[in-house]
């Protein structure tokens, strides 16, 4: 029978609070294509039945958020080579026999809301401070390494994840002690913020920026709010800042395209209708 509907959506607990569903029905209205995004809450010990379940529902696939985005890898059928290096998955497209293929596609949102925001970005003008070691940071540090970083310097408040990444990923990344965060600035051409501190709810980044040259790029995975604590003080500094949300757009455009066959666009309506959310 032919598919006349298309249905996507996103695993994750809590998942109320998630912005995707309004990014993708956005692009469905503006491609007039049949289909819908949902919200699913997953509780984690149904995980592997909600995964299970996309292909007997008949669905495109889904996006996978906080907490899954690890333990979901063991429920599909098979995990982009990209996403493994990343040891996460952000997306599950089924496909035509069946099959559930992972993909993490946070990397790529990352760097094409870095590119959308400054066009002359390069990975290798200086070195690079994240700050944090969690799935965000495993994103970024991975996709920074394949545009061409050769020195990044990651700092975690849990000195033994940040190690562990340092060691996964080769000479090209090193560890800093969260004591010595400060020292990561010194000389840094881009400043990543992927830790969850200046998020709603969350208390600011305890960090000062006095190290960091005036013309290093300071990013934020975060969007909820727009502008953090950390963002602003960048700002106040003279630095030039970008906030989560960019990443949050594009890394929606490759699963889009993979469920609904179009690649859609990132827009300045699309960017407002979600600021009005925030
Ligand atoms: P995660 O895996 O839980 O990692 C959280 C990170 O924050 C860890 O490095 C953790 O350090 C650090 N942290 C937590 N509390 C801290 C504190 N009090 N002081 C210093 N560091 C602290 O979470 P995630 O998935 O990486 O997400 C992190 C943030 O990125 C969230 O705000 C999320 O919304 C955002 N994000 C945005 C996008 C986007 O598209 N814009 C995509 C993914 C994630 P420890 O290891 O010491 O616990």
């Amino acid at each position: 029978m032919k598919k006349t509907f298309t249905i996507a959506g996103v695993m994750g607990w809590p998942v109320a609070h998630s912005r995707s569903p309004l990014i993708h029905n956005h692009w469905i209205r503006e491609h007039h294509l049949d289909g819908a995004y949902g919200l699913f809450p997953v509780n984690p010990n149904n995980l592997e039945a909600a995964i299970r379940g996309l292909q007997a529902l008949g669905l495109a696939g889904c996006n996978i958020t906080i907490p899954h985005k690890i333990n979901a890898m063991a429920y599909v059928d098979w995990v982009d080579p990209l996403a493994k290096r990343m040891g996460a998955i952000n997306t599950i497209v089924v496909q035509p026999d069946g099959a559930l293929h992972g993909y993490n596609n946070d990397g790529f949102g990352f760097i094409q809301s870095l590119l959308e925001s400054q066009p002359a970005w390069h990975a290798n003008t200086g070195p690079i401070a994240v700050l944090g070691a969690g799935g965000a940071a495993r994103g970024v540090v991975v996709s920074l390494l394949d545009a061409g970083a050769t020195n990044i310097r990651i700092v975690n408040r849990t000195h033994s994840k940040a190690e562990e990444l340092a060691q996964a990923f080769g000479p090209a990344v090193t560890s800093v002690k969260w004591e010595a965060r400060e020292d990561a600035l010194t000389g840094a051409a881009l400043l990543v913020n992927t830790t969850n501190q200046g998020m709603h709810g969350e208390p600011a980044l305890d960090l000062s920026l006095n190290n960091l040259p005036a013309e290093a790029l300071v990013c934020d995975a975060v969007y909820i709010p727009l502008e953090t604590p950390f963002l602003k003080a960048a700002r106040l500094r003279g630095n030039p800042t970008l906030n989560g949300l960019g990443m949050l757009l594009h890394q929606a455009r490759p699963a889009f395209h993979a469920w609904f066959g179009v690649l859609p666009d990132v827009t300045r309506e699309l960017y407002a209708e979600v600021i009005k959310t925030i």
